[in-house]
């Protein structure tokens, strides 16, 4: 594939030579020669000083990731091989864990290459693609992974919508098939992995330092309350730790998944309730019937629309605490996190704020959490740690 050299244009110059590595299409002057998704792009300068170079693969933001800030590097086999081997590596201390079966091992910009992220789930891995762009690379990516690692079998998701959704078709690359489910272990808690079942597998790994502190400081005696629920991955881990669970999600795929994820953990589900219900009309309901809890554990997607609400994680999220703070008992905590990129933790923060305000309540914020270590980030791409989760005490 021809290789081409853009120029960026003045206002971006800085940016990138301080290391940022998302290409942005109103960086570039002619951005109009990119055709091909995977052909590499040397940026520079108007000077035609070097800034970096990387490959054309559009995404729901940017149009690239730059690889390498070294004229020199050559993008081929060994530089793919180099960035898995130094990341597997890092991980080394997770391989070796008994009751941690499933984490990150590589994850995008973070460990050196956007667009790509690849997980471990006993014995499998899962690369999820991004891009075209990064799929051109993928004979070099296998092939590093098989060279590197033992493994039953590789799947893959395709990301390629620009709105980030997955592309339906068979997820199953190489190797042996995965038995459904895989029960993975975090922490000791077991999980329902699905590797082949659409966009999710059944857990999102980057909670697993919020899921252990629920289980080890949160639970013990304790009525929690856990919104969009999805699998009750939270559920699980209160439930460990001692609490009785509700669980509300309004897909009816969570009902039968989260009663599977209780009976692999050996916990009877009929003593926890699984509601499959739109969460403001459960809230609403019990508010009516002045219904509390210990613990509320709000963790919506970015946007969600249902039959009677819309919900914006931007927009929404301070009336969201507004409802649980309703139904938290005084000195009840509250855990909220969001995954949305659009506003950092401080932004965060504040509508946390506001929303006690407009209760007339006080709180005390208990504990603050990011992306878990395997989820590597660059602080040249700060908006790659999207995870914010803030505990808060209410009062
Ligand atoms: N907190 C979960 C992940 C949430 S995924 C976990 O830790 O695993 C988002 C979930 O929100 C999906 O399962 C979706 O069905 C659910 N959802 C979206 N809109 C909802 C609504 N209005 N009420 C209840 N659940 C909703």
């Amino acid at each position: 594939m021809k290789e081409v050299t853009l120029t960026v244009k003045k206002e971006f110059v800085n940016r990138y030579k301080k290391g940022y590595p998302l290409i942005l299409e109103e960086a570039l002057e002619n951005s109009k020669v990119l055709k091909d998704e995977g052909q590499l792009i040397t940026l520079v300068d108007k000077d035609k000083t070097f800034l970096g170079k990387g490959y054309y693969g559009k995404q729901n933001k940017g149009c690239g990731w730059i690889l390498s800030n070294s004229k020199n590097s050559n993008i081929e086999y060994k530089f793919f091989y180099d960035k898995l081997r130094n990341a597997f590596s890092k991980r080394m201390k997770l391989y070796h864990s008994k009751d941690t079966t499933a984490f990150r091992v590589f994850n995008g910009e973070g460990d050196g290459i956007g667009g790509i992220t690849i997980d471990y789930f006993d014995e499998y891995y899962l690369i999820t693609w991004y891009s075209k762009g990064v799929y051109v690379f993928k004979e070099h990516i296998i092939k590093a992974i098989k060279s590197l690692v033992s493994f039953d079998g590789i799947y893959e998701k395709k990301r390629f919508e620009e709105n980030g959704m997955v592309v339906d078709e068979d997820s199953y690359l190489i190797g042996r098939k995965a038995p459904e489910p895989l029960v993975v272990k975090e922490n000791g808690v077991n999980f329902a992995i699905y590797l082949n079942d659409g966009a999710m597998v059944g857990v999102f790994l980057d909670q697993k330092e919020v899921r252990k502190s629920i289980r080890q400081k949160y639970s013990r005696g304790k009525r929690v309350l856990n919104t969009f629920s999805y699998t009750g991955a939270f559920s699980m881990a209160a439930a460990k730790g001692g609490a009785i669970t509700t669980s509300v999600d309004l897909a009816s795929r969570s009902l039968e998944k989260t009663t599977e994820n209780f009976r692999i953990n050996g916990i009877n589900p009929e003593e926890h309730d699984i509601v499959v219900e739109d969460i403001f009309l459960y809230f609403k309901h019990a508010k009516e019937e002045n219904l509390k809890f210990d613990v509320v554990i709000l963790d919506p997607p970015s946007f969600a629309t249902s039959k009677d609400n819309r919900f914006s994680a931007a927009k929404d999220y301070k009336d969201l605490v507004k409802s649980a703070i309703a139904i938290t008992e005084d000195e009840g905590v509250i855990v909220s996190s969001t995954n949305c990129a659009t506003f950092n933790m401080d932004k965060f923060k504040r509508f946390i704020d506001q929303a006690f305000k407009e209760c007339n309540k006080n709180y005390e914020i208990l504990e603050e959490h990011n992306l878990p270590e395997d989820f590597a980030v660059t602080n040249k791409f700060p908006e790659g740690n999207y995870l914010k989760v803030v505990f808060v005490r209410v009062y």
